[in-house]
């Protein structure tokens, strides 16, 4: 069996553990430090955001976001549907109730056509999370105007998208309230982590004092809220500084990955890649497939399966929202017909193909190669 693949692994580089040595020996290994200070500083001047609190995952990201939009219990917010549930759970930790709204074919994420036919249903809805599926930014031209028009507090979920640009402009930046991931498999990794990053500057103080256990400036233990214990460590952060280093050379290269199989694909019809819009600029973090089930019988399962035989990972497109159990009584916005979801449709025909920047081309030959073979006659 030849070399394991994988989807998406750590890259490391030198630095990180230069950051960790010094954290070592200033004994400042926790809590907080210089390194986490540098890492907000540093990831908040890459992005182009006011201020940045860095966190111990995405999902406490997410979390203090909804939490500063100031969604109430029982309260609708409508969340991108195809996406991975890290966006969405932290609506129900604050009682809200999500709305999920379906895709569009350009870019996989919230369809801005869904989410306007969402608020004349829900005219009263304050908060919308949207997520930059595999890298790929959404609408969000469109998107932040309906939020604009209706009064509702955006955000944005770019925890896959570190790095990517719509219109040039960072994602991670249009929302009112952002969450970005470290999280093993994400295009730079800290192990796992997350930061929250607005250009509001008491929000983020807020956010930092709710992750610090909202503990009051007394002599003693003074707490007049709940709080949470969501602070990134000062190695961790080390790790963080280390990574940004490389983040456009970690993009280059995944992009490089998009490329070799678009190209290698171009002469089956029935394969499509993950499409993007012309105004933005993907960080292509996993390059993904779908196959026209009018054009060929292959089926996704068929195509992992024969990976997997090679020892070479690949996985699912994320199953929609509104298809999980745990959300069987939230209600679904779709342009489509019944049962004819656009992100059912893409979990049924697609795949992440494997998309890691330590590929090297023989890798890739071998992927692709077992790929074509099952696409023949
Ligand atoms: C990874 C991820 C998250 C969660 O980030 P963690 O750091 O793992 O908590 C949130 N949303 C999306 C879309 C993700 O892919």
């Amino acid at each position: 069996m030849g070399k394991r693949i994988f989807l998406a692994s750590p890259t490391m580089h030198d630095q990180e553990q230069a950051f960790i040595k010094e954290a070592f020996d200033t004994n400042w290994v926790a809590p907080l430090g210089a390194n986490v200070d540098g890492f907000e500083r540093e990831m908040a001047a890459y992005l182009g955001v006011g201020h940045a609190a860095a966190l111990s995952a995405g999902t406490a990201a997410l979390h203090l976001a909804v939490k500063l939009a100031g969604v109430k219990p029982g309260e609708p917010v409508f969340c991108s549907d195809l996406t991975f549930s890290a966006t969405v759970n932290p609506v129900s930790y604050e009682g809200g109730r999500q709305v999920f709204i379906d895709s569009e074919r350009e870019s996989w994420n919230m369809d801005p056509r869904a989410l306007e036919q969402a608020f004349r249903k829900y005219p009263q809805c304050k908060c919308v999370v949207v997520a930059n599926l595999y890298g790929t930014p959404a609408k969000l031209d469109e998107i932040c105007a309906i939020c604009d028009e209706h009064g509702a507090i955006l955000i944005e979920d770019a925890a896959e998208s570190l790095s990517a640009t719509y219109h040039g402009r960072q994602t991670g930046t249009f929302g009112r309230y952002n969450a970005i991931s470290f999280n093993g498999n994400k295009i730079i990794t800290t192990s796992g982590g997350g930061m929250l990053l607005s250009d509001d500057e008491a929000a983020i103080q807020k956010a930092r004092f709710w992750a610090t256990q909202s503990r009051e400036p007394f002599a003693w233990y003074e707490h007049k809220e709940l709080g949470y214990n969501y602070r990134m460590s000062n190695i961790i952060a080390g790790i963080g500084r280390g990574q940004l280093l490389h983040l456009d050379e970690h993009r280059a290269r995944k992009k490089k990955i998009y490329e070799t199989y678009q190209a290698a694909f171009s002469d089956l019809s029935a394969i499509s890649m993950n499409p993007y819009l012309a105004e933005s600029e993907p960080n292509f973090w996993l390059s993904c497939m779908t196959v026209d089930p009018a054009q060929s019988a292959v089926k996704p399962a068929q195509i992992m399966a024969a990976l997997a035989a090679e020892n070479i990972e690949s996985r699912p497109i994320w199953k929609p929202m509104h298809l999980q159990p745990v959300f069987a009584d939230r209600d679904f916005v779709t342009l489509q017909p019944d049962g004819h979801a656009v992100g059912a449709e893409l979990f049924a025909r697609g795949l992440c193909l494997p998309s890691d920047i330590k590929n090297t081309d023989a890798d890739m030959e071998r992927i692709i190669g077992i790929i074509k073979n099952l696409f023949k006659a």
